[in-house]
């Protein structure tokens, strides 16, 4: 399972800059969900929500048999999206 083109990205909250969650994402495009089990690190209390600010930035989904969070746009921001 080493696909090439899976990289880690850190997510932030858009209101507070903090850290929630560093995460493996495969494929081109931007983010839309995050699959619970390629969470590499979780700084949130499980609740999807902001542990700073409170603020929800995802909703839990079934995505294809697969537990998801799906990420509420605008309420975060990635870095480590592009290639180097
Ligand atoms: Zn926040």
């Amino acid at each position: 399972m080493a696909r090439k083109d899976i990289r880690t990205i850190s997510i932030f909250c858009a209101k507070c800059k903090t850290l929630l969650y560093k995460y493996r994402k495969g494929g081109r495009g931007g983010l839309v969900k995050c699959v619970v089990d390629r969470i590499a690190e979780d700084r949130t209390r499980g609740d999807m929500q902001c542990p700073k600010c409170g603020q929800a930035f995802a909703r839990f989904v079934m995505y294809g048999g697969q537990a998801a969070h799906k990420i509420i746009q605008g309420k975060v921001f990635t870095k480590g999206m592009s290639r180097r």
